[in-house]
């Protein structure tokens, strides 16, 4: 990219920028290293497509965000405001990604949650684009950027984590009757008790 086009870049992308306390405007998603694909961390099951593959899989606000490290624009993605009970799958490659039931009203404008399902499914990496230095959270599976994870969260973690709607679809309890999900071993969602209430 030449100068020209990195300013007309910075540019046009102020338009969308998130919602971060104390950085205000600049906060913006955008940088070289996304379509690579590259620092899958992790797992064994990567999924791994050509550019091409990508966009011929997932919707052009997907690709943006999802191969690209674009951001949706506040309030305009979807499940920001969903409150339903279920689980978020990562868009590109179907790993569940977060529980709706660490899903909190953060009034950004985008999904926020205080946890992730597991740290096998979220993976976090040093961001430094944009003159900041931020925690940048990807799908562990197809290394799709889904957002990033800031210290000012609710209990229990402190932690939030700004997720893109487009990163990731919703599939609601009642849709899953029978299906098996990707999750982690034992995994136990949040607030259900470990033992059965005696009788
Ligand atoms: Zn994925």
């Amino acid at each position: 990219m030449d100068r020209r086009t990195f300013l007309s870049a910075s540019l046009g992308a102020i338009a969308l920028a998130p919602f971060t306390p104390g950085v205000g405007a600049w906060m913006v998603a955008h940088t070289a290293h996304a379509a690579e694909g590259g620092g899958i961390p992790g797992r064994k099951d990567k999924v791994v497509r050509t550019e091409a593959q990508w966009r011929e899989a997932l919707s052009p606000d997907q690709f943006r965000i999802l191969r690209e490290q674009g951001t949706e624009r506040a309030f305009t993605g979807p499940n920001w405001d969903n409150t339903a009970d279920g689980y978020y799958l990562c868009a590109g490659c179907d790993l569940p990604l977060y529980d709706s039931r660490t899903k909190y009203k953060s009034g950004t404008g985008w999904p926020s949650f205080w946890d992730a399902i597991g740290t096998d499914h979220v993976a976090e990496r040093d961001d430094s684009s944009w003159f900041m230095r931020r925690t940048e959270l990807v799908c562990n599976r197809c290394g799709g950027h889904l957002g990033h994870v800031f210290s000012d969260g609710p209990p229990p973690t402190g932690r939030r984590h700004c997720i893109n709607g487009h990163a990731m679809r919703f599939v609601p309890i009642a849709a899953l009757a029978g299906k098996k999900l990707d999750l982690p071993k034992g995994y136990t969602r949040p607030g259900t008790p470990t033992q059965e209430p005696s009788r």
